[in-house]
This record gives structure tokens, C-alpha cells and sequence, in this order.
């Protein structure tokens, strides 16, 4: 076991409530203290410390810092794409001053390590839509993608200023069973799947022929994990990285889910969302992410669809 106690902010997210158990599972349960603004998540009651927790509370964050000897700290709370547009300068003030706080603390306090997740909405119309590089035109047109870009620099920011050990990946959509995804514009790929086993049918918000880069959780997970755990040394972009696993589009992932269900039929209705999507890039080249710390996702389409749908059967009884 090792000595280090890990902060997770927002922890009862999509992402979050995994990341917290995989984090357990590491580090042991009671070094690891999951928080956020609402109630304990049910897949995490009983299996560690939890603290309720607004990060936008400065003071609060450095006293729960201090008291529980924090030396990590992965902050997942944000507002993410969909309802970013719905509220612009609110989710610009909770999605920088939450990092500052963080960043500021963790420089104060001389913390080992910070995680904060960016997302491929960095990117905009105008960046290459196909195996987009990491270094290219980044010019976001959503809110949620100008504030990524915005705190991409700023980690780069405290790590060149002031030395600080902040790592990150930019996301691309991630899809999970275990907890409801938090209002993006690639929840669909998440709906679709409870649609079909509920309904047998799904009405779709992006356009059939819309491609989008995206990740199975477990890969995601790893991924974060692995980026964490890798020699300090071999993280040469203090930005974020690009990621890549899989890219498809709702045509295809109906696809494949009829591979599974015959009879599951979807049906399109864009809305506000497409716009969104249809600014953001179709997949991503993560040859640096491969380059220098080894990743290499395990999950595509089918083997994703063959594990949600026998996973979400399982829960639904
Ligand atoms: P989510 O919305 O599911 O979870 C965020 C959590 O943060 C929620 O539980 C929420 O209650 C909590 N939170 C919000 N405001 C808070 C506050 N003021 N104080 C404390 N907690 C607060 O989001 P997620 O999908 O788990 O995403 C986590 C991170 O990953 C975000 O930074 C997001 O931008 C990034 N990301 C996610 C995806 C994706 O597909 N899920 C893709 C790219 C990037």
C-alpha cells in the first residue's frame, strides 16, 4: 500500500464514483476521501471516507486539505458541454474557479499531485475534424470548451511557474453503466443503451452520420491511472493529452446493438446539441499519449456493446 491520501472532488459523478473505487482498490479504502456537492453516491456508501464539500469554498477545500493530510487531489466537478450553453458564465465561473482553487491550494500546501480532466471540446471548427493532433488550431466555440482550454493553460501554467506535479488528459465522450453521465453532448451514446433494453427503441438528439470520438469507462479509468502513476519524468505535455479509443456514429452504434437485439429500432430528432457536435472533431491522434507513458486502449464498439448491454441487463434484473 502506498502512503499517499487522495482527494476526489465531485466524486459522485459519471466518473467520479469509478474513479474513487478503482483509487480504493489501489491506495486502500481510508486513504482515499471521495466528496461532493450532493449525497454519498450508493456505489460508494461504506467503502470509505466521504466529506461533503463545495469546491468553490476556498477556505473549506484547505481546511479538508490540512485535516485529512491530503496529498493528491483529482478534481472531476465541473459543468460539461450541454449545460454549459444553457448557463455560459456560470459554468465558466464554476469550471475555473474551481481549478484555481485547487491549483492554489496544492501550491500552498506543496501537494505531491493534481488530476483535472480537459475534454476534446478544446478543439473547434476549425481544428482538422479526423485524427486531430495534439498540437493544432484550438479555437472552442461551446463555453464548456473554452474554459478546458483556458484551464489546460493554466495547469500548464502552475507547473512551469511554480513546479507543481498537475497531469491531464482530454477526454473524449465517455460511456459507463455504473453511473448517469452528467449532461453532455455524448450522453446519447449512454441513453441508447438503456433505451434499448427498456424501450427497444431510441430517439436520438445527434444526426445518424454524426462521428464522435469516444471511450468505454474502463479504459478511461485506466487511462487516468496509468497517466497518474507514470514517472514524472515521462510527462512532457503539462497541458492535457489527446486520448483516443473508438469513433462512431448513432448509425453505427444502432448497429451494433442490433447485433445484440434485432429488433431495436432508433429514430433522429437533433437538437441545440448537434451544433455542439457537429464543431468538435470526429477522432483524435493520441500518438503522444502511446509515446510517453504507454497508453493503449482495449475497448472498441463491439466489445463495449457486447459489456454494457450484458452489465446493464444484470442490474436491471
Ligand atoms: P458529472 O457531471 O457526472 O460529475 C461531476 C460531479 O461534480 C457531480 O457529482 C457534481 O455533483 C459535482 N459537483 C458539481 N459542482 C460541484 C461543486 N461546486 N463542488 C463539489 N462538487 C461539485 O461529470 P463527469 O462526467 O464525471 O465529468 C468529470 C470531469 O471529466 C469533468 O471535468 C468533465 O468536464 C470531464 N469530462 C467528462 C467527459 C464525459 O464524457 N463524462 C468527457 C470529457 C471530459
Amino acid at each position: 500500500m502506498k502512503k499517499d491520501k487522495i482527494l476526489v472532488i465531485g466524486a459522485c459523478g459519471q466518473i467520479g464514483v469509478e474513479l474513487t473505487l478503482a483509487l480504493r482498490k489501489m491506495y486502500g479504502d481510508g486513504n482515499v476521501v471521495a466528496s461532493d456537492l450532493r449525497e454519498e453516491h450508493e456505489l460508494l456508501k461504506g467503502t470509505g471516507p466521504y466529506v461533503s464539500l463545495d469546491v468553490m469554498n476556498k477556505e473549506m477545500l484547505h481546511v479538508l486539505v490540512i485535516r485529512h493530510n491530503i496529498t493528491q487531489i483529482y478534481l472531476l466537478a465541473a459543468i460539461l458541454s450541454a449545460t454549459g450553453e444553457k448557463n455560459p458564465l456560470l459554468a465558466w465561473h464554476i469550471n475555473m474557479a474551481s481549478l484555481l482553487n485547487v491549483l492554489d491550494i496544492a501550491k500552498e500546501e506543496g501537494l505531491d499531485k493534481i488530476y483535472w480532466p480537459s475534454s476534446i471540446a478544446v478543439f473547434g471548427p476549425d481544428s482538422p475534424k479526423r485524427e486531430t493532433p495534439q498540437h493544432t488550431v484550438i479555437e472552442p466555440t461551446t463555453i464548456y470548451g473554452i474554459s478546458k482550454f483556458a484551464g489546460e493553460r493554466w495547469c500548464e501554467y502552475y507547473n512551469t511557474r511554480y513546479g507543481i506535479d498537475v497531469r491531464s488528459l482530454r477526454y473524449p465522450g465517455l460511456i459507463s453503466y455504473k453511473s448517469a453521465p452528467g449532461g453532455g453532448t455524448t450522453d446519447y451514446a449512454v441513453e441508447i443503451y438503456h433505451d434499448a433494453l427498456e424501450e427497444g427503441s431510441y430517439k436520438c438528439f445527434l444526426k445518424e452520420d454524426t462521428y464522435l470520438p469516444m471511450m468505454y469507462m474502463p479504459d478511461a479509468i485506466r487511462a487516468t491511472i496509468e497517466l497518474m502513476e507514470a514517472e514524472s519524468a515521462r510527462i512532457g505535455v503539462r497541458s492535457a493529452y489527446n486520448l483516443s479509443a473508438m469513433s462512431f456514429s448513432p448509425k453505427e452504434i444502432s448497429a451494433a446493438i442490433k447485433e445484440h437485439i434485432p429488433t431495436f429500432t432508433i429514430s433522429y430528432e437533433p437538437d441545440y446539441r448537434q451544433q455542439i457536435a457537429d464543431g468538435w472533431p470526429q477522432s483524435i491522434d493520441d500518438e503522444l499519449a502511446a509515446k510517453h507513458w504507454g497508453w493503449k486502449p482495449e475497448f472498441d464498439l463491439q466489445k463495449m456493446t457486447a459489456d454494457m448491454l450484458k452489465n446493464l441487463k444484470l442490474q436491471k434484473g
